[in-house]
C-alpha cells in the first residue's frame, strides 16, 4: 500500500484544488482520497510526503506518433537507419514520455502492436498505449507514401503496419479489418491533406468521398473501434463530420462553417486541435508547409474558442513525432494561449482526454477505484501551466500504483 500525504490535489474533474489531501493506493488502484487524520491504512504502508507538492492525474496525449522521429522523406520511408536502431529510439521515447508524466498515449499512426506487448511484458517501460497502427486514406491521401516527385515509397511494407491505402469503396472495410487484426484500438483516417503533406494536397484538399467514409465509420463501429479523423478544413472536414467520426484531429478551419461545430456538439464529436505541431510548421524550411501553417493559425485559435462556446469537448494532443518528442505538456500551454483556463487545459489532458479515449472509467481523474496513474509536481500548474512541461518539476510519476521516476524519497511511518 502507498500513501501520498499532505498533497495539494487537482483531481482532473475540474473541481477546485483541495489542500492537505491524502491519497491511499492499494495495488494498482486508488483506495481512498481523504484527509490525513481520517486515512485508514496499515502501519507498514509506504508513505510519501507530498507537502508543498501538487498531485494530478497522469496526463494523456490523444494524438502522438511515438515511432516517428523526423519529417524528412528518408525517415518517413524508414531508410535512414536500421529498423532495430529505430525501434530502440522509439523505446527510449516511450520511457521518456512516461517519465515526464504521460501515463497514457493514443498513437495516431506508425506505432506497431509490438511496443504495447513489450510494455505489458515488462521488457520495456512506457505509458499505457492505444494504437491505430496505420493511417487509412485513399490513393494520394496522407497515408499514401509518395515523394514530392510523384515516386512511390521504394521499401517493402512492414507486416506489423499493414497498408492503409484504400483504392476503391470495396477496399474500405477490409482495410479497417486489417488494422484491427494488426492491433488497432482506434481507426485513424484522413479526409484532407495537412500542413506537412506533399504539395498539391493541403489542408483544404479533400480525400475520401462520403460513401467511403460512411463505410469506414460503420465498419469501425461494428468492430467496437472509434474513428479518429485527420481533417483540417473544406469538403473533407464536412464529409468527416457528416459520416460521424468520433474525433476531429487538427480541425484548423472549424471556425469557417458554424454547422460543423453545432453538429460536433450534437453528436459528441471531440476536437483534438494539436496546436503544438503547428508552432513547428510555422517555422518550417519548406515554403509550402510554412505558408499553410501560417494561414491556418488564426483560424485554429478562433475554432477553439467557438468549439468551447458550442459545447464541443477540446482535448490535448501534440502530434509529436515528426517534430520530435518535446515535452508533451507544451500542448497544455498552447491551449491556455488559445484561451482555455489552466483548469480547462488540465481537463483537456486528463478527464476529457480519457473520455476521448473511451477510458474514463479507468483513468483521467483521481477518484476511488480508478487506476493509480498519478503525477506529483513541484509548483502550481494553475498559476503557470508551462511548469508541467519542465521535466525538473516532475517529482513522481505513478502508473498503476508503481513509481516510475522518483525524486521524492519515501518516508516510512511518518508521524502525523
Ligand atoms: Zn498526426
Amino acid at each position: 500500500m502507498k500513501v501520498l500525504a499532505h498533497a495539494r490535489l487537482i483531481d482532473g474533474t475540474g473541481a477546485a484544488p483541495r489542500n492537505d489531501a491524502t491519497i491511499v493506493i492499494d495495488g494498482e488502484r486508488i483506495a481512498a482520497i481523504t484527509t490525513q487524520s481520517q486515512a485508514d491504512f496499515p502501519a507498514d504502508a509506504e508513505v510519501i510526503d507530498c507537502a508543498g507538492l501538487t498531485v494530478l492525474p497522469g496526463l494523456i496525449d490523444c494524438h502522438d506518433h511515438m515511432a516517428n522521429h523526423r519529417y524528412d522523406l528518408a525517415h518517413r520511408w524508414g531508410i535512414d537507419e536500421p529498423e532495430s536502431t529505430r525501434h530502440l529510439r522509439t523505446a527510449s521515447v516511450l520511457r521518456q514520455t512516461l517519465e515526464v508524466g504521460y501515463t497514457m498515449i493514443r498513437d495516431a499512426g506508425g506505432l506497431d502492436a509490438g511496443f504495447k506487448r513489450a510494455i505489458d511484458e515488462g521488457l520495456t517501460v512506457g505509458p499505457r498505449l492505444l494504437l491505430s497502427i496505420s493511417i487509412v486514406s485513399p490513393i494520394g491521401g496522407i497515408g499514401d507514401r509518395m515523394a514530392p516527385s510523384g515516386d512511390c515509397c521504394c521499401v517493402p511494407g512492414d507486416p506489423l503496419l499493414p497498408s492503409g491505402v484504400v483504392e476503391t469503396l470495396a477496399d474500405v472495410r477490409p482495410v479497417v479489418r486489417r488494422m484491427v487484426r494488426a492491433g488497432a484500438d482506434f481507426i485513424k483516417c484522413a479526409t484532407t491533406g495537412g500542413a506537412s503533406s506533399r504539395p498539391g494536397h493541403g489542408p483544404l484538399d479533400s480525400a475520401f468521398n462520403l460513401d467511403e467514409m460512411q463505410a469506414l465509420v460503420e465498419e469501425a463501429h461494428a468492430l467496437d473501434r472509434r474513428v479518429m479523423c485527420h481533417a483540417l478544413g473544406g469538403r473533407g472536414l464536412d464529409i468527416a463530420i457528416e459520416a460521424g467520426v468520433d474525433s476531429i484531429e487538427h480541425g484548423c478551419y472549424l471556425d469557417e462553417d458554424p454547422r460543423h461545430l453545432d453538429l460536433m456538439a450534437a453528436r459528441g464529436i471531440v476536437f483534438v486541435p494539436t496546436l503544438l505541431v503547428y508552432e513547428f510548421h510555422r517555422k518550417s524550411p519548406q515554403p509550402h508547409v510554412r505558408e499553410r501553417a501560417q494561414d491556418l493559425f488564426e483560424h485554429h485559435i478562433v475554432a477553439i474558442k467557438k468549439a468551447l462556446a458550442a459545447g464541443v469537448k477540446v482535448v490535448a494532443g501534440t502530434d509529436a513525432g515528426g517534430h520530435g518528442h518535446p515535452a508533451n505538456a507544451g500542448e497544455l500551454r498552447c491551449l491556455v494561449d488559445a484561451g482555455m483556463t489552466p483548469m480547462q487545459a488540465i481537463q483537456a489532458g486528463t478527464s476529457w482526454a480519457a473520455e476521448c479515449c473511451g477510458k474514463e472509467a479507468e483513468v483521467g481523474t483521481i477518484e476511488k477505484g480508478k487506476l493509480a496513474d498519478l503525477l506529483v509536481v513541484g509548483g502550481d500548474p494553475l498559476a503557470n501551466i508551462s511548469m508541467l512541461g519542465e521535466p525538473a518539476n516532475i517529482r513522481l510519476v505513478l502508473k498503476g500504483g508503481e513509481a516510475v521516476a522518483r525524486a521524492v524519497p519515501p518516508r516510512q511511518n511518518i508521524v502525523f
